[in-house]
């Protein structure tokens, strides 16, 4: 007998479930209704549900949930991981209500279809469906929040430091094509702050876009380096990128600039750091500066995210290309992988969402994936965790 709701019972409770999270505190929201609800369908299906606040918040919490296994099993078995958050919507571009489940030309329309509240109904209807199978390794189902903005969902997972399992699979959207690696990403904003005077003296001010003029070929020739020390063929762009993507500066050609300002990215390979890149970024910036009597301040537009690679060689990633019949390869957005990897995790993006319709007005998600991707699940959680 079913112990959850019928599949499309389940998908439209969720999209129903508002858990924007953003940034901008205006615009940011609770997930703890989505936690809530997920807890209790894991909770009849026979999970151990823990329930995580972050920062101490009831507000914010990722689910750890697991189902079998043992004690001395606790490093082994399938991790199912997705985020429960969604980015926020833009009213006007939806023809149909974001928070109602509506099927329309073989598709589902709702904010975070695609991205990715489809994951977890999926879950949950292939365990309905295995509920005669034994597993001796356990299956994890985590649920987290803040992927959208701050990565404080993963960021406090690994903090915490349990042992969840051996292989996870992130239901990311990657039209049900194994990914096992992306770049990572900075985004960063430089002001530069000099003074202004009349253009006829330039000893009466000191100039903030000469100064960025300075910065932008040092920047250029770091990209120069970066490129050479770093290549990975396996990525279509198969070095770092560093795109110079706005610049604002001064007022008028008889006034000495006083300020400007550079918006930047940097996408890196597997294999650079994070924080060690940025650190760098800001001692060009400064170096380069020095002696100017220019100022310079600093600020990351988000805290950016690392690149991931798993080995084409794991289990994990040979087994998701098997079930479906597709070869892995990369992909160019930023997951909460990394953070698992760090966790000693091997872990494969898969998912049934197409990433050109996230993140954006009237997202949705095929139909015709549903079928497929339970019956990939299944044969994940089969493969993974039942006995043999
Ligand atoms: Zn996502």
């Amino acid at each position: 007998m079913r112990k959850t709701p019928e599949f499309e019972d389940c998908f439209a409770e969720l999209i129903s479930l508002p858990s924007v999270s953003c940034v901008n505190p205006e615009h940011d929201q609770s997930n703890r209704r989505v936690i809530d609800v997920l807890a209790n369908w894991l909770d009849a299906l026979g999970f151990a549900c823990e329930i995580m606040p972050i920062n101490d918040s009831p507000e914010k919490c990722n689910l750890i949930a697991r189902l079998g296994g043992g004690q001395t099993e606790q490093n082994s078995g399938l991790v199912l991981s997705g985020h429960t958050d969604t980015v926020p919507y833009d009213a006007n571009g939806w023809n149909t209500d974001p928070f109602k489940l509506t099927k329309k030309n073989e598709n589902y329309y709702g904010l975070g279809t695609a991205d990715m509240k489809n994951f977890f109904p999926i879950i949950v209807e292939a365990l309905e469906r295995l509920s005669d199978v034994k597993f001796s390794k356990p299956i994890t189902v985590v649920a987290t929040a803040d992927e959208e903005s701050t990565m404080s969902g993963a960021r406090a997972i690994q903090q915490a430091n349990k042992p969840l399992g051996r292989y996870c699979i992130i239901g990311e959207p990657t039209g049900l094509i194994p990914r096992h690696m992306h770049k990572g990403i900075i985004i960063e904003k430089i002001h530069i702050q000099g003074y202004s005077g009349h253009s006829s003296d330039p000893s009466l001010g000191n100039s903030a876009l000469e100064g960025m003029n300075d910065v932008l070929n040092a920047l250029r020739r770091w990209r120069d380096e970066l490129q050479t020390e770093f290549q990975n063929d396996k990525f279509k762009i198969p070095v770092p990128t560093l795109n110079l993507g706005s610049i604002q500066g001064g007022d008028s050609a008889n006034r000495i600039c006083a300020n400007c300002e550079l918006l930047m990215d940097l996408r890196m390979l597997p294999g650079m750091e994070l924080e060690p890149l940025k650190q760098k970024l800001y001692r060009i910036v400064n170096d380069t500066l020095a002696g100017s009597g220019l100022k310079v301040e600093f600020n990351s537009l988000f805290n950016g995210t690392r690149p991931m690679q798993t080995s084409t060689d794991s289990e994990i990633i040979k087994i998701s290309e098997k079930v479906t019949q597709q070869i892995s390869s990369s992909v160019a957005f930023g997951t909460e992988g990394p953070f698992f990897n760090d966790m000693g995790l091997e872990t494969v993006i898969l998912g049934p969402g197409d990433i050109h319709v996230a993140h954006q007005p009237n997202e949705y998600l095929q139909i015709n994936r549903i079928e497929p991707s339970i019956n990939i699940i299944s044969k994940m959680m089969n493969h993974f965790c039942a006995s043999k």
